[in-house]
């Protein structure tokens, strides 16, 4: 094929004990999933799950820099459970759903509050919040083949060594079958897409110098630095 461009480059992410890697090709995000902090956010628990996008070429490696992005002064952290989906599908039914998961991965669906706010408040979309450069650190993936389907584990974010968040993937309000059951009512899955299912209580503001670290029970770590 002759493209009359220099090609975008493939996002991807390693896969623990394996050579290959997993080609990114959406990248979905649950908008609230955890009731302390839908409650946290002033939003009623009892609403439907709903999604947003990042741009696939958001993810950034786990290790590498996380650059403080422009527009903002209040950029939050909210830790995330990453579903990899293997295998695409539409009305997936949810007894049917982890068949179409490769694996999971940690990862940090950074946010530009001030601007999210200012879209809530203007009615517009949450893009200019959520969707910038370099805004979803991740971690290497864990092949499903090889830990199963966590439904419970610790989920949790530390600044500098202190606690910040610190959930249990029990306390999803739509656990993974039920999230791609909903989101594949709406579009096609495919392999490559990524699910960010929500992130429990305690985010809040980092800042540039800060070292994050956190991480799920038996899924993946996080550690980099914001400059
Ligand atoms: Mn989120």
């Amino acid at each position: 094929m002759n493209y009359v461009i220099p090609t975008p480059q493939q996002a991807v992410l390693t896969v623990d004990g394996s050579d290959g890697l997993y080609p990114v090709r959406r990248i979905y995000c649950v908008g609230r999933n955890y009731a302390e902090h839908i409650r946290e956010m002033g939003n009623d628990e009892r609403d439907p799950p709903f999604f947003f996008q990042k741009p696939t070429d958001a993810v950034l490696p786990n290790g590498e820099n996380f650059p403080y992005p422009p527009l903002s002064s209040d950029v939050h952290h909210e830790i995330e459970l990453i579903v990899a989906i293997g295998k695409g599908g539409k009305d997936i039914e949810k007894a049917d759903a982890l068949d179409h998961v490769f694996g999971y991965a940690v990862g940090v669906d950074m946010t530009r509050r001030d601007l999210q706010a200012q879209a809530k408040e203007m009615r517009r979309p949450w893009e200019y919040g959520k969707a910038f450069d370099k805004s979803a650190p991740c971690s290497s993936l864990k092949a499903a083949s090889d830990i199963g389907h966590p439904g419970e584990g610790r989920i949790w974010l530390e600044i500098n060594g202190e606690t910040k968040q610190d959930g249990d993937l029990a306390q999803q309000i739509w656990n993974v079958q039920e999230t791609i059951w909903h989101l594949s009512k709406s579009v096609e899955l495919a392999p490559g897409d990524l699910i960010m299912t929500g992130t429990p209580s305690g985010v809040g503001p980092i800042s540039r110098g800060d070292h994050i670290t956190g991480g799920a029970d038996g899924i993946g770590e996080l550690d980099f630095k914001v400059v």
